[in-house]
């Protein structure tokens, strides 16, 4: 656990410092507020912070304040250094936001028991904040291919829709369908036609920009968002697509696959007769890249049909 010792009397600090380095902690040091407040709210920052009441610039009230005012994650532990016995202090420390206090000169072993609460709080913390975003990840990506999952996918659709329209500039989606993918499954089994899937999955995420965003929209569909894409732009980009699909070989245990994909590329270019932006309006988008799909399939598969709205 990393701690960061702010205080302005050197020997005191000298103290601290050589406690906490001999209890194994990793410990940073700084005599004042301003520089302690830096090092708090920076990346990687120290889970536990003693920090001296009086200092010149900033007192450690201060600091306690500004980092509660951040509401920062993970939590860090405030803990406040005062030689002031008086309740009504503390009273104002506590409710500055330190979660505890210790009064100079140190009791030893009341710092280390501190301490130890401390580090399980700041560990707690962690723990919760790791279990949420692994949460927030399976509840918005596809657990087989590792891409957004159709719920995702569709609001990241909203918002570029939205965004396009607000300002004025074309926006595209391409939806993808795997060819004959059944008979893959019924051929060769579902754990090979998962393979498929995430193989597929892969060569999009890599082709695509980084502004670009794809999901998982059905089982063997996929939709990709372009914002900013004209018809023209997003036709290259999906005929790419196609043509790194078609020649990337899929080791499957016996056997080297290969799969194509038919794709529908929509564009919306012209906003003039959309005043308030409109679920209708992204479905219209959606059904039109449904129908070139259906062109591209009827077409003999393995090809890109565009059509804008
Ligand atoms: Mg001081």
């Amino acid at each position: 656990m990393k701690i960061l010792i702010s205080e302005d009397d050197d020997v005191s600090r000298r103290m601290l410092e050589s406690i906490l380095v001999k209890w194994q902690y990793e410990v940073m040091i700084t005599d004042n507020g301003i520089d302690a407040l830096s090092i708090l709210l920076s990346d990687n920052a120290p889970g536990i912070a003693i920090l001296d009441w009086m200092m010149p610039q900033m007192t450690g009230v201060e600091v306690c304040k500004e980092i509660r005012k951040h509401g920062k994650e993970p939590y860090t532990y405030l803990i406040l250094l005062t030689s002031k016995g008086r309740k009504e202090d503390l009273v104002y420390g506590i409710e500055a936001g330190a979660d505890d206090y210790i009064t100079k000169p140190f009791n030893m072993q009341e710092l280390k028991v501190r301490l130890r609460a401390g580090t399980r709080i700041v560990e707690l913390s962690e723990q919760l904040i790791s279990a949420r975003d692994a949460m927030q990840i399976a509840a918005t990506h596809d657990s087989l291919t590792g891409i957004w999952n159709r719920a995702a996918i569709f609001d990241t659709f909203k918002k570029e829709f939205s965004r396009a329209n607000r300002e004025k500039k074309p926006i595209s989606i391409i939806l993808a369908d795997l060819d004959f993918f059944k008979k893959i499954n019924d051929r060769y089994g579902h754990p090979a036609g998962d393979e498929v899937l995430r193989e597929t999955s892969k060569i999009m995420k890599e082709l695509l920009r980084q502004y670009d965003t794809c999901g998982r929209y059905g089982g063997e569909e996929f939709l990709i968002v372009l914002p900013g894409c004209n018809s023209e732009t997003a036709s290259v980009i999906a005929q790419r697509l196609c043509h790194l699909i078609e020649s990337h070989i899929i080791n499957i245990p016996g056997h080297q696959l290969k799969v194509t994909c038919s794709m529908g590329v929509a564009t919306l270019a012209n906003f003039d007769d959309i005043d308030k932006i409109d679920l209708k309006d992204m479905n219209m988008l959606l059904k039109i890249a449904d129908v070139a799909l259906y062109q591209a399939k009827n077409d003999g598969r393995n090809c890109v049909r565009s059509l804008f709205l």
